[in-house]
């Protein structure tokens, strides 16, 4: 028998999850406009924006270097698989179209497609996260205590797809933007995700299953400028006391914290593989990162949001 490598035993687990997370029909429309396919996070045509060879490497390629793919092709990109392409076309065409950028009245629209991108994401990696760590959960404490937590947001993630998908279907203006800008480069860094946001504040913030206070983030290079949008649904009113202090701080702070969030808080971050790969070693996690280590990890990252860092 041949040696099993950490990267083997990783491979055949993530394997064992992946298939565990298929899903048979399509959550929207239960199968009956056609089969599910891989949907992507950050759109194809942002990501094309940013790598001229349409390679990238995301949260996983930096924290798991020693076990993850050095590098992502575009159609390996942030994908998840809970819907078809039907669902997944109609869903999210007013965000995947970059004219409705500039028409005001879309803008609501705009954001709770991709809120409800962020959700689905959001689910897909939970489940996959949860098939990843059952094998574990018998044999150490821990590793039961981390599936727990991540069963409590899969409840309250689910509840809050349900709540898109009525803000959707009302055609309801519900986001509170806390931040918009279009800045005139473009930045290095795609990204987009939901998150509950606790590091704003002094004690820990526990998520319960009902209610999570998601906060939405997307970063979006166009051709010459990038959209920087963060927004949370406007019945949240737990950020309210952190959104006035984010209001006073200066322009390059905000960014600041929203490079922060992104690197901290999201999956789905895209840079192009032969970019800051260096840059980003503080990310790395190894096998004595301990659970508690990483949920509470401070991380010190360049401001790749500022013009410093702008592509061409
Ligand atoms: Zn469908």
């Amino acid at each position: 028998m041949g040696k099993i490598t950490i990267k083997g035993n990783y491979s055949e687990l993530m394997k064992k999850a992946l298939n565990n997370t298929e899903v048979k029909k399509c959550i929207v429309c239960d199968g009956i406009e056609g089969t599910i396919i891989d949907s992507h996070t950050v759109p194809q045509f942002i990501l094309r924006n940013i790598s001229l060879t349409h390679e990238y490497k995301s949260s996983y390629q930096f924290e798991l270097p020693d076990v993850e793919n050095e590098k992502l092709g575009i159609k390996k990109s942030g994908i998840f698989r809970l819907i078809c392409g039907t669902c997944d076309t109609e869903l999210f065409k007013t965000y995947e179209t970059e004219k409705n950028y500039s028409i005001p009245c879309k803008e609501q629209r705009i954001l709770a497609e991709i809120a409800l991108k962020n959700a689905l994401k959001k689910q897909y990696d939970l489940l996959l996260t949860l098939n990843l760590l059952e094998p574990g959960i018998e044999k150490h404490k821990e590793v039961k205590k981390v599936f727990d937590y991540y069963v409590s947001i899969l409840y309250a993630n689910d509840n809050e797809i349900q709540r898109i998908w009525d803000i959707l279907e009302s055609g309801l203006e519900d986001y509170k933007i806390i931040y918009k800008k279009y800045l005139n480069y473009k930045t290095p860094v795609a990204a987009q995700g939901h998150f509950p946001y606790a590091r704003g504040f002094e004690e820990t913030y526990k998520p319960n299953e009902c209610v999570i206070p998601w906060m939405n983030i997307a970063v979006l290079p166009f051709s010459n400028k990038t959209l920087v949008v963060l927004f949370t649904r406007n019945d949240n009113t737990i950020y309210e006391g952190w959104i006035k202090k984010f209001g006073e701080i200066s322009e390059n702070e905000k960014l600041d914290v929203i490079n922060d969030m992104i690197f901290t808080e999201l999956e789905d971050y895209f840079i192009d593989k032969d970019l800051m790969a260096d840059d980003l070693l503080s990310l790395r996690l190894n096998d004595k990162t301990s659970m508690k280590e990483f949920f509470n990890r401070q991380i010190q990252i360049n401001n790749y949001l500022e013009e410093t860092y702008k592509i061409q």
